[in-house]
């Protein structure tokens, strides 16, 4: 994407606190996984320690609204992000499912 790298990414948006658990996050979470389309884009990506990135990543990549509700019900009052894309997957309705 517009030459961005997934390294500048990381920069610009860590250090941060994970967006689904308040921990220290070590990596960039996809919030639409990118199997569903999700780019590797600024927009898409939220701040996640390992254990929520992998927890979302760990059986088959899942939507936000397919995860864990009480991890997703916390990052929907924390980032702005995540709000934006629940009220997306909400208006989706699993079209394609
Ligand atoms: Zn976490």
């Amino acid at each position: 994407m517009v030459g961005v790298t997934w390294g500048q990414m990381k920069k610009r948006l860590l250090p941060a606190l994970c967006v689904y658990c308040g921990d220290e996050a070590k990596v960039l979470d996809h919030l639409l996984p990118r199997c569903r389309g999700g780019m590797d884009h600024e927009g898409n990506l939220v701040p996640s320690c390992r254990k929520c990135n992998n927890g979302r990543g760990g059986k088959h990549r899942r939507t936000l609204a397919e995860w864990d509700p009480v991890r997703v019900a916390y990052a929907r009052r924390h980032s702005a992000k995540v709000r934006a894309e629940w009220q997306r997957l909400m208006k989706v309705e699993y079209a394609e499912a």
